[in-house]
């Protein structure tokens, strides 16, 4: 069963990082415990294991460790999205404003083709500017948005707001105001 109230207690917040005025909410005790990380994965699980959905996406890099989790356990296929130079093949870009800055983001040309449907996942939503980049490039390549997810929303930042009006099904674990 899922415990909102255990899974926060397993979330830091660390002030002042990566600079003055930023509350960051640091996961690393969560995947400390596996009790947290098992009830974390075992939500998504539950709520994607009947979906209508072909691939899993994964954020570069802490939407690496949940994106593959429930890729394994569901059986489906898993596209890195990664930070700009990372990935050795062709690739398409996508440039996005961050918190703290710009940022580029990229995937493997031949990763997604017309008629797939990417559940893509990161730890965190902020400002959006990451999952909706992702969305981008899932479109770039024919393919469609099936929902984007993340353990924590930080709604007060607007990103969950602005992926949903942007027409993107999104699902959040938990949310720090
Ligand atoms: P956004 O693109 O939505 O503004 O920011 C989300 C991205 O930045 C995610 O990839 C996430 O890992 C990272 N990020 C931004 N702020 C935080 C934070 O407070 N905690 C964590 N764990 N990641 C953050």
């Amino acid at each position: 069963i899922f415990d909102e109230c255990y899974i926060k207690s397993q979330i830091r917040a660390v002030p002042d990082f990566p600079k003055a005025g930023v509350i960051f909410r640091d996961i690393a005790p969560l995947f400390h415990s596996p009790k947290a990380t098992r009830m974390v994965a075992d939500s998504f699980i539950q709520r994607y294991v009947e979906a209508d959905f072909s691939h899993i996406g994964a954020m570069d890099a802490r939407g690496f460790i949940i994106g593959s989790i429930i890729a394994y356990e569901l059986n489906k296929p898993l596209v890195l999205f990664r930070k700009k130079g990372k990935l050795p093949g062709d690739v398409i870009t996508e440039p996005y404003a961050t918190e703290y800055g710009t940022a580029h983001l990229e995937i493997h040309s031949d990763s997604l083709c017309e008629g797939d449907s990417v559940l893509i996942f990161d730890d965190l939503i902020a400002t959006g500017g990451t999952l909706l980049a992702a969305a981008q490039l899932v479109r770039r390549l024919g393919a469609s948005l099936y929902e984007a997810a993340a353990i924590i929303d930080l709604p007060e930042l607007g990103g969950s707001q602005k992926l949903q009006d942007a027409g993107i099904p999104t699902y959040c674990l938990t949310a720090f105001a």
